[in-house]
């Protein structure tokens, strides 16, 4: 047997062994191609949806910002990646908005004064020869005008300023209880025209740090408004606390108050009560609000991580107040 096994030609098995590296040689690479294939067709199947998204995404730009991603399913990473995609779209698009009200509020209160100049210009130079009144009566205008637009110009600084957060801001140092002494006694005298008292009480040392200028302007807005909408022989009152490392500032009145309805709204960009009783009631010394005045406040407020709020209001009078924080937080 061992013979018979050992003397077997050996040419039917080279044949099957040349035929079975045949079949491997063929095989191997066939099957990697289709794996490859496969691999390459699935992964293209996967990414067909983030493909769409990011094509999808590339055609959104400022001027349709309101087009959202779709989403195929909310519960996995595909559909989460896209919700939060359209939830900065909805936050970029709500920011472009109020700023484009707030270009078109700009220029539209700009336009009034420059109107108004050009009119007072116009009419006063149709006759060759007018009167030394005339001529003041028409740069009166001219100048009454120029301070208005020089006003709303500086606000649009201010709050473009604020806007820009810390990096715009000049920090030092300062004592919070001597800017509102300061700006108290300047309200007192816009106040004593109208026979308004102001009432500050003696202020605790507050040692603050932020931008000296900017919080002054931010409680002389308050102030301001506070005689502007207040009626003769009314009462204003400036008080400062301090609590858990913030200090606390209201202001307080006796004026007209803002109806609930407003009360929302008082702190937006060029929003006013009621436009005529703005420029009715406004002081002259003061000028004709544009409405920005709470705007910039509070966004002074925010830029050194403080907040201001309208505390109440009624008939009887608002309380607004301001909240600081006492140390190098800012
Ligand atoms: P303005 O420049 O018109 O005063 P603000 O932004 O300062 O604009 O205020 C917005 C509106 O809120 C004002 O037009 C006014 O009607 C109302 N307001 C603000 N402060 C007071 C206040 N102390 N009492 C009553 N109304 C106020």
């Amino acid at each position: 047997l061992f013979r018979s096994m050992t003397s077997r030609s050996l040419t039917p098995v080279l044949g099957e062994l040349y035929a079975e590296r045949l079949l491997l040689g063929a095989s191997v690479p066939a099957g990697l191609l289709l794996a490859g294939l496969a691999g390459w067709f699935l992964s293209r199947k996967s990414m067909e949806p983030v493909l769409a998204m990011a094509e999808r995404a590339r055609r959104i730009g400022a001027e349709n910002l309101d087009q959202r991603l779709p989403v195929l399913n909310a519960h996995d990473e595909l559909g989460q990646l896209a919700t939060t995609f359209n939830d900065l779209l909805s936050r970029l698009s709500w920011a472009f908005a109020l700023q484009r009200q707030f270009v078109a509020d700009a220029s539209h209160e700009l336009r009034t004064p420059v109107s108004v100049m050009r009119t007072a210009a116009s009419v006063t130079l149709e006759k060759s020869h007018r009167s030394e009144a005339e001529y003041r009566n028409a740069l009166a205008i001219v100048d009454e005008q120029i301070r208005r637009m020089s006003r709303i110009v500086e606000d649009m600084f201010r709050l473009a300023r604020a806007d820009a957060g810390r990096l715009a801001l000049e920090l030092r140092p300062f004592y919070l209880d001597e800017v509102l002494a300061e700006t108290s006694r300047a309200a007192s005298i816009l106040a004593a025209a109208k026979n308004i008292r102001v009432e500050l009480p003696r202020l605790p040392e507050a040692s603050c740090y932020g931008d000296e200028d900017l919080v002054r302007r931010m409680f002389m807005n308050m102030l301001e408004n506070a005689v502007k909408y207040t009626p003769d022989g009314g009462r204003i009152a400036v008080n400062l606390t301090s609590l858990n490392g913030s200090y606390l500032v209201s202001v307080s009145d006796t004026g007209l108050g803002i109806p609930a309805e407003a009360q929302p709204h008082v702190f937006e960009r060029f929003f006013r009560v009621d436009k005529a009783r703005s420029r009715q009631e406004g002081l002259k010394d003061i000028g004709a609000g544009a409405g920005l005045g709470l705007a910039i406040a509070r966004s002074i407020a925010e830029a050194h991580r403080g907040s201001l709020v309208l505390q109440h209001s009624d008939e009887t009078g608002s309380t607004f107040q301001v909240t600081l924080p006492a140390n190098r937080q800012v």
